[in-house]
């Protein structure tokens, strides 16, 4: 797999990008068009004209505001607006727009205007913080994936006590609505101004500027920024102040040390508490709280970070994603290929890895006086595998998977439990067909792909298309082919997708799938992607049925991507309580008594002997106990058994989080169970 799959996760994304729709009625001529005293006085400036995203152009007097606009629109998007786009020029409401353009409103439900929300809430945050540390400097405040934050140097070490009291200072600067006011000054007044205020950072960035400086004001506080920003500060109702870091200044850990206060900001109540919910649940779902309290997986810090032990509970889980995964593989059409973790430097660089990957490699180690690299892909090694033998048009397309482990480079800072590690084995797969083989190819890749992740209970998914970069190698033609062959693929399969321009690797289009978990957060696991660069450096061929060489199409692609993220994934989907055919224990037997030992045996015998993974717990405990661990463990069948389930030969089950369902039959019990397991539910 060539891209960055695996390692890389993407982190939770907003939702609910769709603009607002605008006021059905359009600009209207009794507003700011020319009037006729406007033009009589013989001001007649050249006009701009400003296209409306219904198609409608209208010419305005140079001059024009987009809040001017805005109020004759009207309506709701009059009420929400937070800034205007004029083209891709993102500018406040109170600014001028400077020439003709695409112009549209943002509002806070688009990524971009909430980017200016949260980045409109650090400037509220460093307003509070310097009224109540006067020598606080400030270094950098942006929004952030959710959130802002603001770097801040300052003498005292924040405590939680202190968040509320920046909180509670944050509310009066709200309820007082400053507006943002900018102001362009040159460089030397920003710089006198940013003396007398002592912001050392700010100087240093005015040092670094390359356009004349902007300062926003919000009633008495002044901070150095490009903009833009909300009309004012009362629109930031909603917010928290999440938690405080250390960050190094301009992430350089031979600079000082800074304070970073996280926070978040909504302009609903509702979002601001359906986030904490989902913070709150998140924490409790959190992948490397989970996988300590089960048992599942371990990174050790003799053994380094980013380094992933799976114990045996999470080798199990592993096990069986791993059993299913070749099953399936073997049912379409894949053979099995194993490859070295090593190879010569000299392999690199034929596949070019050595000059586009370079940062994510490790240093390469000496045997023999000859340099070798520890593996960050695993594509090289089976273009080699191609290149033994002479292919003909009959040997394609030719599937050959493997569950290889690669290692990258990961600068510390960013790696993340099982989300973002050095090692990981990726479920790496490479296709070489014909050209004329390649919408089949497709077809058969999407419809595997959503098999396996909806086997593993992901459904809803979000698809993107990615087109050619402006850098790409391959002739247009092959491009645009390849790219007809996905576009095809994901109509023919009736899937919703979204295009992203120019975002393809510059050796091909591709697809890429993210899923969205049980909070509705999104991952990226699948990916096509089709490639005429590899097949070129390796001079891969294969005897056509004109007798002639011809160069095959090379697909990668990983449907889970990374075996470790995968996990971690689904350690969070499922809260820790695995669907039962992946349950390292699925049922547990719990005698009440000592008396019931020799019956219990018995019981866990059978399941044993229905192929159920079953274990007894025969500790001298009180059964409450013992059911409050299973509960913990999240084990999802616990067989009761005491003097009566003896007696009658029955047994009482109780089910994870369901609770008691009363007597049964132990053969009942057992095709319920392989039922479930059958059917992946
Ligand atoms: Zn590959
Ligand atoms: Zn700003």
């Amino acid at each position: 797999m060539q891209g960055v799959t695996g390692s890389n996760p993407v982190p939770p994304t907003l939702e609910n990008y769709a603009l607002l729709p605008y006021a059905k009625t359009p600009p209207t001529s009794g507003g700011f068009l020319f009037r006729a005293d406007y033009i009589g006085k013989g001001n007649r400036v050249p006009p701009i004209t400003l296209t409306f995203p219904d198609g409608r152009a209208r010419e305005y007097p140079e001059g024009i505001k987009a809040s001017e606009i805005l109020a004759e629109i009207g309506g709701r998007i009059a009420r929400e607006a937070i800034a205007a786009k004029l083209d891709s020029e993102i500018l406040d409401l109170s600014r001028v727009l400077p020439h003709s353009g695409r112009l549209l409103f943002l509002t806070a439900d688009s990524p971009e205007g909430m980017e200016i929300f949260w980045h409109s809430s650090a400037h509220v945050l460093a307003h509070a913080v310097k009224e109540l540390y006067p020598e606080a400097q400030f270094a950098f405040g942006p929004p952030v994936e959710e959130g802002f934050y603001y770097d801040i140097d300052v003498p005292t070490t924040f405590t939680p006590e202190d968040l509320l009291r920046i909180e509670a200072k944050m509310a009066e600067i709200v309820a007082a609505d400053f507006p943002f006011v900018r102001e362009e000054l040159d460089k030397e007044a920003a710089l006198a101004l940013f003396r007398e205020r002592k912001e050392g950072y700010k100087l240093q960035q005015i040092d670094r500027l390359g356009e004349p400086p902007s300062i926003y004001r919000d009633g008495p506080f002044i901070d150095l920024c490009r903009g833009p920003h909300l009309p004012s500060t009362g629109l930031v109702r909603y917010f928290k102040l999440m938690s405080v870091a250390g960050a190094y200044w301009l992430g350089d850990e031979k600079n000082p040390m800074l304070q970073r206060i996280y926070g978040v900001a909504f302009p609903k109540k509702s979002q601001l508490e359906e986030y904490l919910l989902r913070i709150e649940e998140a924490k409790k779902r959190d992948h490397r709280r989970l996988g300590r309290e089960l048992d599942l997986y371990s990174i050790n810090d003799e053994i380094g970070p980013g380094l992933i032990l799976w114990h045996p509970k999470g080798g199990f889980i592993r096990y069986k994603i791993e059993e299913f995964w070749r099953q399936e593989h073997l049912q379409n059409g894949y053979e099995f290929v194993y490859t070295p973790h090593i190879a010569r430097l000299d392999l690199w660089q034929t596949s070019g890895h050595l000059g586009f990957f370079k940062d994510n490699m490790y240093q390469p180690t000496e045997v023999d006086e000859q340099l070798y690299q520890i593996k960050p892909m695993n594509c090289p090694f089976h273009l080699q595998i191609f290149r033994s033998q002479t292919r003909s048009y009959r040997n394609l397309p030719i599937r050959w998977a493997e569950l290889g482990t690669v290692y990258r480079y990961e600068r510390s800072g960013v790696l993340h439990g099982l989300m973002r590690v050095r090692g990981f084995t990726q479920d790496d797969a490479h296709h070489f067909c014909r050209p004329d083989q390649l919408d089949d190819e497709i077809d058969m890749l999407l419809g595997f792909t959503l098999h396996m992740l909806r086997s593993f209970g992901f459904s809803d998914l979000e698809i993107y298309l990615s087109t050619r970069p402006e850098h790409a190698v391959g002739s247009l033609e092959n491009w645009e082919r390849a790219t007809d062959a996905l576009r095809a693929g994901l109509e023919k399969a009736q899937l919703k997708y979204q295009i992203d321009p120019g975002e393809g690797v510059f050796y091909g289009p591709k697809i890429d799938i993210k899923i969205k978990d049980s909070l509705g957060r999104t991952w990226q696991c699948s990916t096509i992607q089709v490639d005429f660069n590899e097949p070129e450096r390796f001079d891969l061929t294969y005897v056509g049925q004109d007798g002639k060489e011809h160069r095959p199409i090379m697909i990668h692609r990983a449907l889970l991507g990374s075996l470790e993220r995968f996990f971690g994934v689904m350690i969070e989907h499922y809260a820790g309580a695995f669907p039962l055919w992946l349950a390292p224990t699925q049922v547990v037997v719990l005698p009440i008594t000592e008396k019931q030992h020799e019956y219990a045996e018995q019981i866990k015998r059978q399941l044993l002997a229905a192929g159920l993974r079953a274990e007894m717990d025969d500790r001298s405990e009180k059964v409450g106990y013992k059911i409050r661990e299973a509960e913990t463990q999240k084990i999802p069948y616990m067989l009761i058994i005491g003097q009566k389930e003896a007696e009658q030969n029955l047994v009482s089950v109780r089910k994870h989080r369901e609770g008691d369902s009363g007597l049964a039959e132990i053969p009942a019990v057992i095709s319920e169970i392989q039922d479930k397991v059958r059917s992946k539910a």
